[in-house]
């Protein structure tokens, strides 16, 4: 009869067997290490034996492989998602590490938006991002919206008056369209209230902003309307409808202005500009 200290050996050498050694794996302590990372390729266990564990080499190159293929995975998706849609290359660029103002308060709330995203969602949190024309606020979205996709969550920056036009332009298609935008996890609305409104424009939005309401999926809209703009009786009944849903969604809006950076390349561009022309 074989006492338990030879089962156990002979159970590691068969163990070992079928383990992946390298030229420059070595043992140390009866445990064999990487050769390249140095740590241990195995676990010793009283009664198991050797059990197989990945060195940090090994994980590393696994934890990439992994990455890669949710990355590989996700993109197909969202390209997916954006069949149909129109997607600018540049605001790929629009992300938080290029802002001009990192300390500014959209940057610093926004961020906080981000990275509270399980919140966000889980209490349908909208915004508004309001300020005058020129001050950041589509970067801000775009900014957002990259920072999402990073995680891995499918997000998407609506130009809604381009996306007005292409509806008019696409018959039957129209509702496809809808639908699509409306299945993103956070969609900016690029641009509100920049829109003429004509019925079909008005029908559109709410058909848009009601749809994500109804789905409980938060939504992002930048305007250059003012919080007053949203909360007048005046208007017209459909109007009056989108502005009183936005109202319900978006729950805190945050006021850009143009950063003093912005400003100032804007005034250095405009005198180039007039270098240029002679102006
Ligand atoms: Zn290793």
């Amino acid at each position: 009869m074989l006492d338990g200290k030879i089962d156990i050996k002979k159970m590691i050498a068969n163990q070992r067997q079928s383990m992946p050694f390298n030229d420059g794996d070595y043992e140390q302590d009866g445990v064999y290490y990487c050769g390249v990372c140095k740590t241990p390729k195995e676990t010793m266990h009283e009664t198991l034996g050797a059990i197989r564990q990945l060195c940090d080499c090994k994980k590393k190159r696994e934890d990439e492989r992994e990455l890669t293929q949710k990355h590989t995975k996700f993109e197909n998706r969202l390209a997916h998602f954006m069949e149909g849609l129109d997607h600018d290359p540049v605001s790929k660029e629009w992300n938080f590490t290029n802002d001009d103002s990192p300390q500014s308060i959209p940057s610093l709330r926004l961020k906080k938006y981000v990275d509270n995203w399980d919140k966000v969602v889980n209490n349908n949190i909208g915004l508004i991002l309001e300020g005058d024309v020129g001050t950041g606020k589509t970067f801000y979205g775009h900014c957002v919206v990259n920072a999402l996709l990073h995680k891995f969550i499918f997000a998407y920056v609506l130009n809604l008056p381009n996306f007005i036009i292409k509806l008019q332009g696409s018959g039957f298609e129209a509702d496809k369209l809808i639908k699509k935008v409306q299945a993103f996890d956070l969609l900016v609305l690029d641009d509100f209230g920049a829109t003429r409104t004509t019925d079909y424009a008005i029908e559109c939005i709410y058909n848009i902003v009601d749809g994500r309401y109804r789905k409980r999926k938060p939504t992002i809209i930048t305007t250059n309307l003012s919080l007053g703009d949203f909360m007048k009786k005046d208007v017209d009944i459909t109007t009056r409808r989108i502005h009183d849903r936005i109202m319900e969604i978006c729950v805190a809006s945050i006021h850009v202005d143009a950063s003093p950076r912005r400003v100032k390349k804007a005034l250095e561009k405009k005198k180039m500009t007039n270098e240029i022309l002679g102006i």
